[in-house]
């Protein structure tokens, strides 16, 4: 998988666990978190943030303020975002994931998942 791509799928990752633990102290429980292994994700969330590209990252932003999700796989040719058809291309998922590419309809960041 592309580095910057890689980036952001722990990225969101990361933000969606942070979000879960944060909600309320019975989420905590129940996901098994102490405080301060909280802390530590948050510091992670914060490095990975620092090794995204600023335009990427940016428009990471623009998307999650957006969508909610930013990151989207793509599941028999079907971008999970917007549900859109992707045209068919050459290059094997593999091959696909060594690039950042973005979903010509909604725009979101993009990542194949192999049946
Ligand atoms: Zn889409």
């Amino acid at each position: 998988m592309h580095p910057q791509l890689e980036l952001l799928v722990t990225l969101h990752d990361l933000e969606l666990t942070i979000k879960e633990a944060t909600e309320d102290a019975a989420n905590q429980k129940a996901l098994g978190f102490k405080i301060d292994n909280l802390e530590h994700i948050i510091k992670a969330q914060a490095d990975i943030e620092k090794q995204v590209d600023h335009g990427i990252i940016d428009r990471y932003r623009k998307l999650k303020e957006r969508y909610g999700r930013p990151v989207v796989p793509v599941i028999n040719s079907i971008c999970c975002g917007c549900y859109i058809r992707m045209p068919t291309a050459q290059a094997s998922d593999t091959e696909r994931n060594q690039r950042m590419s973005t979903c010509g309809n909604c725009g979101r960041f993009l990542y194949w998942v192999s049946e």
